[in-house]
């Protein structure tokens, strides 16, 4: 097993892994950029190719290659060592440690239900309903549907836990641990019964949760619109970008981001050919987003569904944003009520309306003077 940490690394150039992530600018014989790991506005955080070694000489954070992905990416040790192994060309050799840990067990689970959820939509009666109402209500196409692996959970008590436990031998303890059943007096239930799943991914494509939204009919019958994954190892609330896995290189490239609210504002987004969004879950962001999406791009964009200026936690996360390094914009909607709406309604004007953002300091002046 060493020799196989040995020579992957020996493989790897440390400065290309990090070069992926950080914008690292030759100096002297190191490579320097603002650390990643603490904010600043000098750079003291410095990558050697000689000793394949980073240090920060702000905050001290220092390693290898594996250290920098288990603590900036938030990788485990060997899902490091196999996705540098991968990127060399080298074949791990099977060893004790390849036996899958905790984190990578619950990943292939939750991708076992993300495919039958979607198979569920797609293929089976059992979620005709759910499929018009995002074809016709909702106005997805089935590619849409497809790119975001959207899904269905059957209104039954165990359709998922059969699945899982019955055909492909997983513990009733590990559906536990993903969060998808919950345990009773009467045994295991699954969490999510009648409702559209969205996928949550994280930003390396693996599915750490679910959402689910109850269909109109339901609205009544139905305690909460919407239910999310609680948190588990995977899914931390406060780390999650809806939709990063596919716009990321989108953002990067365009360097701006647009930022709304739900899956669904997402999803129509995306669809009109708006494709550097993420949504935040919610009107407010977290540190721990600011600082993922800040990764690819200082430039943010809010549109949310929401007034901003009269909501207080979404005004809280612009500043936790802008402490982050946040360049922070904002657009309104006009009469449109949300994101979704626009996007359906008027896309062109929505696309003219996202070209020209105004500052967050503007839109208060705006709302509080209430001059036009
Ligand atoms: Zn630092």
């Amino acid at each position: 097993m060493l020799q196989q940490v040995e020579e992957v690394k020996s493989k790897t150039d440390i400065v290309t892994i990090i070069s992926q992530y950080v914008d690292l600018k030759k100096a002297g014989r190191n490579y320097k950029a603002n650390c990643p790991f603490h904010s600043e506005k000098t750079p003291s955080f410095m990558v050697s190719p000689e000793l394949q070694m980073y240090k920060c000489f702000g905050c001290g954070e220092s390693g290898d290659v594996i250290s920098f992905l288990e603590k900036y990416d938030g990788m485990e040790f060997y899902e490091a060592l196999k996705y540098l192994a991968q990127k060399a060309g080298i074949k791990l050799e099977p060893t004790g440690f390849q036996q899958k840990g905790d984190k990578e067990k619950l990943y292939l689970l939750n991708s076992y239900a993300a495919k039958f959820y979607e198979y569920v939509l797609l293929n089976h009666k059992a979620g005709k309903i759910a499929l018009s109402y995002l074809t016709e209500n909702r106005g997805l196409s089935i590619d849409t549907i497809r790119s975001f692996n959207l899904g269905y959970s059957p209104d039954v008590a165990f359709a998922l836990k059969n699945f899982l436990v019955g055909k492909k031998g997983f513990h009733e303890k590990d559906l536990e641990n993903a969060g998808i059943v919950y345990k009773t007096e009467r045994g295991y239930f699954d969490r999510f019964r009648g409702r559209v799943i969205f996928p949550l991914f994280d930003h390396r494509e693996n599915v750490i949760g679910f959402a689910g939204r109850i269909l109109p009919q339901d609205e009544d019958k139905k305690f909460a619109k919407y239910i999310n994954t609680p948190e588990t190892l995977l899914y931390h609330k406060s780390n999650v970008l809806y939709g990063l896995n596919l716009s990321k290189k989108e953002i990067k490239k365009q360097n701006k981001a647009i930022v709304v609210e739900g899956e669904l504002d997402l999803i129509s987004t995306y669809q009109i050919g708006i494709k550097n969004t993420v949504a935040l879950k919610g009107s407010a962001f977290s540190k721990e987003q600011a600082r993922l999406l800040g990764r690819y791009s200082k430039n943010v964009t809010l549109c949310m569904d929401s007034d901003i200026a009269g909501d207080q936690a979404a005004m809280r996360g612009i500043n936790i944003a802008e402490s982050e390094g946040l360049d922070v914009s904002v657009i309104e909607l006009k009469e449109y009520k949300d994101p979704d709406d626009i996007a359906r309604k008027n896309p062109e004007l929505f696309k003219k309306i996202i070209s020209k953002p105004i500052e967050i300091i503007t839109m208060i002046y705006k709302r509080t003077l209430n001059f036009k």
